[in-house]
């Protein structure tokens, strides 16, 4: 009989969050008249920007004549969204990045697990713990060696640099779990180490638009040097509430090298075409209208009217939590808080406290790697009136 992928049985048996899911139904099912707010998995609530909403309207209506129906698309994305990317993510903060390093795709979490495959499986990868735990499941998934690299509460839960030398590097910044942002300084140093080390950077800034302190990296391009050695990744989700709408494009910079089968340097950016153009058949047309809109001045209006939403959310939690005398993370430049357990009180207990005596979900932080416990992740994107009812009820635990 053929063999299944023996990687798989090296997973965490279920994924997080559907551990998550599965304990909440169980408290739901148990307990039917409970009022249950979920501060968990951080989806959005609120409505994508108009903005996005008419361009897809109207695109829609294209689809309905022969003269202007799209069929397949560019792989690697229409002009119109690459360049309105490189137009406002890039150009204006003072980085040149070019048409052809774009590429978009149906979303970060299919970026993060397919990228891996123009390395080399024997390539050592390194990962923040904790953190967005698809870095590590999609590696295990590949077979790879993982390190992992500490997040502490005494280095603002920045990753510190690894014991052993690695090829190739997760970074998180604003960091899914801890909301925490990693500064210019500690971007350098990782800059500086990539190229010592000849490795490669994949930088996941899922979160940048919730940063909100000067002076904080959205891009590690702001960086000098780090065409050579980063990948971006970032994603429409969290910016304009597209998790169901599905758009987000990675940036693989012509500068970006690696050895070829004859240890000749090679650019990265020409495999990855081929992969891309190989396996994947494009965004649909009228989701990269979509999103292209949210460039407009109308569109950028609205995605800040939504971010400042969440933001003050986010500012809720955080004071709500400290008045209630706990201590917490993040919230500041990332839609995240990161709950911390009063003495030695576990992550799942956190968690089970949460949704037993506050009927709030939260995610147990363990779950996001080993630095994660002894702390609980809460998520800003929630209603305005949830997140009070919230915080209103969290002061009642008892640890
Ligand atoms: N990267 C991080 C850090 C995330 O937290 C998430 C989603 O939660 C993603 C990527 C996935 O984004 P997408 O919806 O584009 O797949």
């Amino acid at each position: 009989m053929i063999k299944a992928n023996p990687n798989y049985f090296k997973l965490p048996v279920v994924y997080l969050f559907q551990q998550v899911a599965k304990t909440v139904k169980e408290y739901k099912d148990t307990h039917p008249n409970a009022d249950v707010i979920s501060l968990g998995i951080g989806d959005v609530t609120q409505p994508i920007p108009m903005a996005s909403i008419e361009a897809m309207h109207k695109a829609t209506d294209e689809m309905a004549k022969a003269e202007t129906l799209r069929g397949y698309g560019p792989e690697q994305g229409y002009e119109f969204l690459r360049k309105a990317i490189i137009e406002n993510d890039y150009k204006a903060k003072g980085i040149d990045i070019a048409l052809d390093e774009i590429f978009i795709s149906d979303g970060s979490k299919c970026d993060v697990g397919n990228i891996q495959e123009i390395f080399d499986v024997t390539a050592k990868v390194a990962i923040p713990d904790p953190v967005y735990p698809v870095y590590r499941d999609t590696n295990i998934m590949a077979g790879r060696e993982l390190t992992f690299l500490p997040c502490k509460e005494s280095d603002n839960f920045s990753p510190s640099l690894p014991q052993t030398d690695c090829d190739l590097i997760y970074l998180c910044s604003p960091n899914n779990p801890t909301g925490s942002v990693m500064t210019k300084e500690d971007l350098k140093k990782w800059v500086k180490y990539a190229k010592e080390k000849n490795a490669i950077i994949i930088f996941d800034s899922a979160y940048k638009e919730y940063i909100r302190t000067p002076g904080i990296p959205q891009s590690i391009y702001e960086i000098e040097g780090a065409k050579e050695v980063a990948i971006e990744l970032r994603s429409f989700s969290k910016t304009a509430g597209f998790t169901g709408v599905r758009c987000a494009y990675m940036v693989i910079p012509h500068a970006l090298k690696a050895l070829d089968p004859n240890g000749k340097d090679i650019e990265l950016n020409p495999l990855w075409a081929r992969r891309h153009t190989t396996k994947f058949n494009g965004v649909a047309y009228i989701v990269q209208r979509g999103a292209e809109a949210i460039y407009t001045e109308a569109g950028k209006k609205q995605v800040k009217a939504t971010i400042d939403y969440y933001m003050e959310n986010a500012r809720l939690i955080r004071t709500g939590l400290k008045e209630c005398g706990f201590e917490a993370f993040g919230g500041i430049d990332a839609p995240y808080i990161w709950m911390k357990a009063p003495n030695g009180v576990t992550s799942v207990k956190l968690f089970e406290a949460l949704l037993t005596q506050a009927e709030i979900i939260s995610t147990p932080g363990s779950g996001f790697g080993t630095y994660g416990e002894g702390y609980v992740r809460l998520t800003s994107f929630g209603t305005r009136e949830n997140t009070i009812r919230a915080i209103e009820r969290i002061g009642k635990i008892k640890l």
